[in-house]
Parts: structure tokens; sequence; C-alpha cells
């Protein structure tokens, strides 16, 4: 098979494409053909080397949706043919949380890769079958992106007519983050850099857009759209550049969620704004496999639309991730292997 095969961490340019043996599925696992992969911030971290595992040698890419070509051995209830969507993490499947449906709690859990590539062995815990009305492309955007936020969402107990600021609104992670927020009748206050985006982002359905330069603080502009008040809840994939505007832009008993560090995960906190301000600061990181047939549901019914900037053969891995990190993409990206 081909595949995107990173054989030292580094830029763009380390996401050469190889044939590689076709893998085989075990016990319990299906070959999946990949139709679609969904390109996320977090490949672009695993191929440079700041995602704690080593790149070298290593098939990157978490989001895949495609058919299945072959069944496994002691494989039940799946067949050759189903189209599916792989969720991108791994757990142990016995533990405390593994059995109360939190997987993305247990120990054990980690993001999976592999998806740049014609095809994957996937254990059947982590297939999900791919609804009808919609597209293998439109398939491989839902897991990263909107799992996260959807967890996020979950977790802060988002109310509607709540005050949201989303970080970084453009990007996959952001438009699921506006649209999951939009659906609870959120207040989405989306903040970009760019001037075309935020016209974008309006017609997308968020209609007030922040525009940022990437320097000053946006926490009077909240204040002031809040009459006083501040935000409810602040969305921040950013992290370093962003992360002590989110803590001061929050309201009194407000939500702070961290879901990434675009810019950097080191910051300095004003803890005694953390305090008196009685907020949370939220950790939130994919979400458990249960929700993913759920988000499917949704763009399955058209209560959600995806929002896909561009597909890229598999072959141009390198460009799809060139355009992600110049900010040049409005929503997600995906390789068609
Ligand atoms: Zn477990």
């Amino acid at each position: 098979m081909r595949a995107i095969l990173v054989e030292q961490g580094g830029g763009p340019e380390v996401l050469g494409i190889r044939e590689l043996p076709d893998p085989v599925p075990e016990y319990g696992e299906v070959l999946v053909r990949v139709r679609a992969a969904g390109v996320n911030r977090r490949d672009v971290w695993v191929r440079s080397g700041q995602f704690g595992i080593p790149a070298a040698g290593l098939v990157p890419g978490s989001d895949a949706a495609g058919d299945i070509t072959a069944v496994g051995p002691g494989v039940v209830g799946w067949q050759v043919g189903d189209r599916v969507v792989v969720y991108p993490g791994s757990s142990c499947g016995r533990c405390e949380a593994c059995r109360s449906g939190r997987t993305n709690c247990c120990p054990q859990f980690s993001p999976t890769n592999g998806a740049y590539a014609e095809l994957m062995a996937v254990p059947v815990a982590r297939l999900a079958a791919m609804p009808s009305g919609i597209t293998f492309e439109e398939a491989a955007t839902v897991g990263v992106p909107y799992l996260t936020a959807e967890e996020a969402w979950l977790r802060t107990g988002a109310q509607p007519g709540q005050v949201a600021v989303i970080w970084g609104a453009t990007g996959g992670l952001g438009v699921a983050a506006v649209q999951l927020a939009r659906l609870r009748g959120m207040r989405v206050l989306a903040v970009t850099r760019d001037e075309d985006k935020a016209e974008r982002l309006q017609r997308e359905g968020a209609p007030e857009a922040l525009l940022w330069d990437g320097q000053h603080s946006l926490a009077a502009e909240v204040e002031r759209r809040t009459g006083g008040l501040g935000a409810d809840v602040v969305f921040d994939p950013l992290g370093a550049a962003t992360f002590g505007q989110s803590v001061t832009m929050a309201r009194r008993g407000g939500v702070v969620v961290t879901v990434g560090t675009t810019t950097g995960s080191r910051v300095e906190l004003e803890l005694r704004e953390v305090f008196t301000k009685r907020l949370t600061i939220l950790g939130a990181f994919l979400g458990a496999a249960g929700l993913l047939p759920r988000l499917l549901g949704l763009f399955s019914r058209g209560v959600l639309t995806p929002v896909t900037d561009r597909a890229y053969p598999l072959d141009e891995a390198a460009e799809a991730h060139r355009a992600l990190e110049a900010g040049h993409v409005f929503g997600n990206v995906v390789l068609t292997p």
C-alpha cells in the first residue's frame, strides 16, 4: 500500500510517500480501505515530534473514513463493504473508565495514528458505522475536532444564552466549537485574525466575529459586548499567546477551556485572578468513543454541515500541512488516499 511515512520528525517536507507492506488484520481487527483522512493540528505536532512520542517511523493521521475490505479472525457484526469511521483513540477496554463509557479517561488511552495510508488494520472497538447522507471526506473531519469540542461543551455544562468566546474560530477545531455552541443556543464571539474569514464566519452562523491582531488584549472588547460581565466560557486552542487573556475575559464563575497549544504550552497565570473570580480551568482532549456515532448522526440528519476547505491527494500531504500551518484554511482539510 502507499502511505505517508515520517522517517524523522521535522517540517512538512518529511511527509514522504512510501510503498509499505499491506497491514494484515489480527484477531478482532478489520482492514479498512481509507477513502479520506482528516488532517488535524495534532498531526502537525506528531510530525514535528512535539507530542511526546517519537515521530520517526510513524504513519501520521488520527481521523479516517473508509470501507472494510477484509475481516480478521474473531470479528462479529462487521462485514466486507461496510462503511466505517475510525475513532481516533485506543484504550484498554477493561478498566472502570472504559466500562463506564469514558474511554478517553482510561489510564492507557492514547490518540492513534496511521490514517495517512491506503489501508489500516483497526480493532472493531474503534469502529463507528458511517451513516448515510454524508461523504467519506465529510465523515473524516468529524473525529478529533468535533469529539474535542463536544467534550468541552458537555463538561462546561454549556447553557442556551451563555456567552462563549472561541479563539482560533476558523480552524477545524474552532469551526466545530462554533457549530456545537450554536447548536446549544450559546451566543458565540468568534475570534479570527483575518477580515475575510470574519465575513465567512458570519455566513457560517457566528454573527459576532472579533478581529484580533495577534498582540492586543480582547478582554476589554469582550467586557464591552457582555455588559461588563465577561464570557461564561472561553474556548482556547491557542495556549501561550492567549491564555492570560482568556482568564481575564472569563466572567466570575466562568470556565476557561484549554484544548490546544498552537502558540506554545507554557503560560504564566495570575492565580489570584483564578480564585477570586471562582474560575474553572478545564482541559478537553478528544471525547469518549460513544460520542462519535451521535456526532455522525448530527451530520447525517443535516443538523450540522461539515466545513471542508480542501481535499488533497495523499502524496500532497506536505502541501496540506503547509496550508494548515500558514493559516490558509477555513474549517477542515482532508487527504484522499
Ligand atoms: Zn481502560
